[in-house]
């Protein structure tokens, strides 16, 4: 059941929802969340999971067919699998993924794929115990391998690791994580380093750029073949010689605005249309205040088909690039956070 999706001011076409189910995470990654202290959502306003139901259908009606489940940490919202069968169930879903930091992976795996999960994104940045918790500030590599274990004895057989590679501190490590994945038959997508909001410590010379990596990785392992397709999926692919696939998301040196099809859900409904947009629309209070579906459906119609959004492009395009947004301005107002927004 495939509707026609609704485009923006750039012909670009509404079909790819990500929703954050949580603002918390158990990790402290430094890219992400490196303060000592955060403002977290009121719990009045998260979104239950019949909201987010009934928000997805306006969705898909308007075109979306692909969700995926994120935070925060998604696994640290109780009951999730009810979550993921309700979202199962829509026939226009085609696509349902969720991305995870895997901690509580090897606990849930089984419920999640009988919920009827596709997919699985598992972040790990390094398998240097040590570094591990420097990054995170916890303990994890093995409890994150375990839950990738867990993942694939529970039958997911789509499951991606993703890596922030930053420069000075993994970017030695990409011959060993391409190792590992190949070891686990997982494809591995390397993520460059990008000054979002909640990226307070990000700078320019801690970018490892996406040709960075390519040199790195033909260095030790020979020619890279990039892999020519079509896809709206922000990683572009290649291929060693040895036949292993992996991906890089350059979304710091070479932004893909232009086919950006993705909008993002908070856990307390607001939808935001780019990962550097300042200011989202209040969906939640639409629909509490008793907007019928059509009202809904016409709000994200009116709000889409005037997007214009190409944050990444824009900062590439800045002099004297900074991280995005100041600690004190993210403090007053925490839904600027990566870690709320979803990533
Ligand atoms: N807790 C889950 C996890 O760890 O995957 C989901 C939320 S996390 C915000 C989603 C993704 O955003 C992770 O893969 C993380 O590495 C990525 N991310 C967060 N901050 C980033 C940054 N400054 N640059 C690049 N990727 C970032």
């Amino acid at each position: 059941m495939s509707v026609q999706p609704i485009e923006d001011a750039l012909a670009r076409p509404l079909r790819s929802l990500r929703i954050s189910v949580t603002d918390r995470c158990n990790l402290r990654c430094q890219y992400c969340m490196p303060e000592s202290d955060y403002v977290w959502l009121p719990r009045k306003d998260i979104l239950t999971f019949e909201e987010i139901s009934s928000l997805v259908d306006v969705f898909t009606a308007s075109g979306v067919n692909r969700v995926r489940l994120t935070g925060g940490e998604p696994l640290l919202r109780k009951d999730l699998p009810q979550l993921v069968h309700l979202l199962a169930e829509k026939p226009a879903l085609s696509d349902l993924a969720l991305t995870t930091n895997g901690f509580l992976l090897t606990d849930q795996a089984t419920q999640l794929l009988e919920a009827g999960l596709h997919r699985l994104t598992v972040s790990l940045d390094t398998l240097q115990e040590d570094r591990f918790t420097r990054l995170t500030r916890y303990k994890g590599v093995s409890i994150v391998q375990n839950g990738l274990a867990a993942a694939k004895t529970a039958g997911f057989n789509d499951i991606k690791i993703d890596t922030v590679i930053i420069r000075g501190v993994n970017d030695d490590e990409l011959i060993q994580l391409l190792d590992y994945a190949r070891s686990i038959d997982v494809e591995i997508r390397f993520i460059e380093y990008m000054d979002v909001g909640g990226a307070t410590r990000w700078s320019t010379e801690n970018v490892f750029s996406r040709a960075d990596m390519l040199r790195a990785i033909t260095t030790e392992r020979g020619p890279v073949n990039a892999i020519n397709e079509v896809s709206s999926a922000p990683a572009d692919r290649f291929q060693l010689q040895n036949g292993q696939t992996f991906g890089i998301i350059s979304s710091t040196t070479e932004p893909f605005c232009r086919s950006c099809d993705r909008s993002r859900l908070t856990a307390d409904g607001l939808w935001y249309l780019c990962l550097y947009a300042r200011t989202g629309t209040d969906l939640r209070k639409a629909l509490r205040g008793g907007a019928s579906v059509e009202e809904l459906g016409d709000l994200i119609t009116a709000v889409w088909t005037a997007r214009g959004d190409r944050g990444a492009e824009l900062r590439l395009a800045a002099k004297d690039r900074q991280p995005l947004i100041p600690i004190e301005t993210l403090q007053k107002e925490p839904h600027l956070e990566m870690h709320t927004r979803g990533g």
